[in-house]
């Protein structure tokens, strides 16, 4: 698992699940998230007990287009939120395993909370950092590739990908493992 894996968390990663009520509307933009989080959201920061929330909600993201849809987002620090809804349209109109859109788009945003790519402007390879979409890497196999966030990426995709070397190694120059 990508937390375990890369994540230098000795003492253990708990998971606390919490079903809510289905908030009212459609589409969500991310202050609406934000609300929903704020009244929502049941674990915090405490010192070195790092706490993150991600948000399953069954809604799309509003920025939506026929053309391009938004999977997940992280945001604030420690937020994440995934469009579960539109996870769901996408693997059945294209034929794609709903454990892989899962899987990428989590690991993925999790990439960016872990700081990938340049977040904070102190990757040791900041020349890998993509030009034309910041925060993403220039490399194509890698989960950080800017489109591992689109759905046209999916099409025969049958495996989730990894962080390549170098954003391994800025991740391990951050902390990580
Ligand atoms: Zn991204
Ligand atoms: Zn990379």
């Amino acid at each position: 698992m990508i937390l375990e894996e890369r994540v230098n968390k000795p003492g253990g990663i708990t998971f606390v699940e919490t079903i809510i009520e289905r908030p009212d509307g459609g589409s969500y933009t991310i202050s609406k998230i934000k609300e929903i989080e704020a009244e929502k959201r049941t674990q915090y920061t405490v010192g070195d007990d790092i706490a993150v929330f991600i948000y399953f909600t069954h809604s799309n993201a509003s920025t939506d287009t026929p053309t391009s849809v938004t999977l997940g987002t992280a945001y604030y620090n420690t937020s994440i939120v995934i469009y579960q809804q539109t996870l769901t349209d996408v693997s059945s109109s294209q034929n794609t395993d709903l454990y892989i859109l899962e899987e990428t788009t989590l690991q993925h945003e999790f990439g960016h909370l872990f700081g990938l790519v340049n977040i904070q402007g102190d990757d040791i390879h900041s020349n890998h950092e993509d030009n034309d979409h910041l925060k993403h890497c220039v490399v194509q196999d890698c989960l950080m590739y800017f489109e591992s966030n689109t759905r046209s990426y999916f099409r025969n995709r049958s495996s989730v990908p990894n962080f390549d070397s170098l954003c391994i190694e800025d991740l391990q120059a951050k902390g990580g493992k």
